[in-house]
């Protein structure tokens, strides 16, 4: 799991994320829900090494990582405007974390195929990102991350550019990946109801702060604070 403790980040005099401890259970799949400007990108960057904490340490899979680099804490990350590689194709996207590795050419040729089965994209292999759709680009992004078996995933809003059609179904789809693969998963989104209808639990952000924690039953039912009630119940 991942164990983020009294982590802070200033930019300036500006408190980005202010004292926040949150910690993610093996195998679960928890949400960053708040508002724009609330943190929960930079809370992210954080646990993925991609910006320093001015205070605070943070855990994955029980070793230290407050002072890890990107490579060592060994996390695979999607963004909302994932920029796939444009001059490679679907495969070689894939393999990118692969070759690097150092993998032999028919492990890698046995471990994309596995990969492009399990984002549904078999016989899109040799397709340029520029062919693809937005939802498919992202699926991409995912078996690319997924490929060298992180030891966490850690989403930015991955469906938030797509239409609100593709977005449900890429939703209920990460569940199902989810229930499979079991890789404890963090996924950054401002929308409730995509926070309710895939996580274990959400964290609850405002202005850099935790409001609350909790499954998605207790935050609705039960929200703590008159920010949470307002912002779970809002309908976008
Ligand atoms: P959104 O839903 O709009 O993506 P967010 O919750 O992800 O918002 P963050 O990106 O974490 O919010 O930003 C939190 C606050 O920190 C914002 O007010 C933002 O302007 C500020 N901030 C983020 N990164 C920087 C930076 N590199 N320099 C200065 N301020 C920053
Ligand atoms: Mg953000």
């Amino acid at each position: 799991g991942i164990r983020v403790a009294n982590v802070s980040k200033r930019f300036g005099d500006f408190r980005a994320v202010d004292d926040v401890s949150v910690d993610v259970d093996t195998g679960s799949l928890v949400a960053l829900l708040g508002p724009s400007g609330s943190g929960k990108s930079t809370l992210l960057r954080l646990i993925a090494g991609l910006e320093e904490a001015d205070a605070g340490r943070i855990w994955i899979t029980g070793e230290e990582a407050t002072e890890r680099s990107v490579q060592e804490r060994q996390v695979g990350f999607v963004f909302q405007h994932f920029a796939l590689f444009k001059h490679r194709n679907v495969r070689r996207n894939v393999s990118f974390g692969l070759e690097l590795r150092r993998w032999k050419p028919e492990a890698i040729r046995r471990r994309v195929d596995e990969l492009l089965d399990l984002v549904h994209l078999r016989g899109y292999g040799n397709r340029y990102p520029s062919q693809l759709s937005g939802g498919q680009r992202q699926r991409v992004a995912l078996a690319r991350a997924l490929a060298v078996q992180p030891r966490v995933l850690l989403l930015d809003e991955p469906f938030s550019a797509l239409d609100a059609k593709v977005r449900k179904e890429l939703r209920a789809w990460l569940r199902h990946l989810h229930d499979e693969m079991h890789v404890t998963t963090v996924i950054v989104t401002h929308d409730q109801e995509e926070a309710m209808e895939v996580a274990d639990r959400i964290v609850v952000m405002n202005e850099g702060r935790v409001e609350q924690i909790g499954s998605p039953a207790e935050i609705y039912d039960h929200p703590a604070s008159p920010f949470v009630m307002s912002f779970v119940g809002a309908v976008n």
